[in-house]
């Protein structure tokens, strides 16, 4: 399977990966938009939000759960953060496999598109 995050579940790429069970894995953005920039995503291959089934549906909550540990962690639980998940081409989505960015550390700006 040619996908980058694919890879990094492997361990065949390089990542820095801060946590990692079953369903989820979470690791720094390689190019980071703010102080605190990870990604969470599935360990499962799902393309996109919209290749979600409902059966599925639950690792949302999983991906959620593990962002807001991990902004404990990195000490941005009480200053805010915020989670975005891209979805397809207007969306802004460029890795094909289902990802939730976690921003956070500076004061995030209120445009949304
Ligand atoms: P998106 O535009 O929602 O598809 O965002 C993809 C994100 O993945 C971007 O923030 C990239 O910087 C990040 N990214 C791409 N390749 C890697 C990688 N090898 N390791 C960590 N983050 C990556
Ligand atoms: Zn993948």
């Amino acid at each position: 399977m040619d996908c980058i995050f694919c890879k990094i579940v492997a361990g065949e790429i390089p990542a820095d990966i801060l946590y990692q069970d079953e369903g989820v894995v979470a690791f720094r953005d390689i190019n980071p938009l703010a102080p605190i920039h990870l990604q969470i995503i599935p360990g499962k291959h799902i393309p996109s939000l919209a290749h979600l089934s409902e059966a599925e549906s639950s690792l949302i909550g999983d991906m959620v759960n593990t962002a807001n540990q991990l902004a404990k962690k990195e000490g941005i639980s009480e200053s805010g953060y915020r989670l975005v998940i891209n979805c397809g081409k207007q969306g802004g989505q460029f890795v094909p496999h289902l990802h939730m960015h976690l921003l956070g550390g500076r004061q995030l700006s209120n445009a949304l598109g």
